[in-house]
């Protein structure tokens, strides 16, 4: 068993490459091959949102605070409260973040293919982020 112990992971700046404005990371693991699974607990300022991107195995997220706001490429925007549970397929655009108004924090779970678990694409514009 390993336990890791609260506090022991130091809080990282989501990198500006792949966020928009102010997003913080808490509480990352990772796990040892056969398992794939790993996570972190993102939390995102107001108007604060990832990259698009997709996952090659898929993600799950469990929001745990605020109210947010998520869009697959071609769907409607959601927005995304605490205790929803959203599943990105694998291969799927999308991205996902606080609304403009509101912080939102989520956990964020996804296995790894290839020692990678997300590809990164460009930034979300103002116009997509606040559009419908
Ligand atoms: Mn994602």
């Amino acid at each position: 068993m390993k336990i890791t112990r609260n506090g022991a992971v130091p809080s990282k700046q989501g990198p500006e490459s792949y966020f928009t404005g102010q997003v913080r990371m808490d509480m990352e693991f990772n796990t040892e091959s056969p398992a794939r699974v790993g996570g972190v607990t993102v939390t995102f300022a107001p108007g604060a949102r990832t990259a698009w991107h997709t996952h090659p195995l898929g993600q799950t997220l469990i929001v745990t605070a605020g109210l947010g706001w998520a869009r697959i490429e071609g769907e409607p925007k959601q927005e995304i409260r605490p205790g929803d549970i959203v599943w990105f397929p694998p291969g799927v655009r999308h991205w996902h973040g606080a609304a403009d108004s509101t912080a939102m924090t989520h956990i964020a779970i996804a296995e790894s293919i290839d020692g990678r678990r997300v590809d990164w694409a460009e930034h979300v514009s103002d116009e997509d982020y606040l559009g419908a």
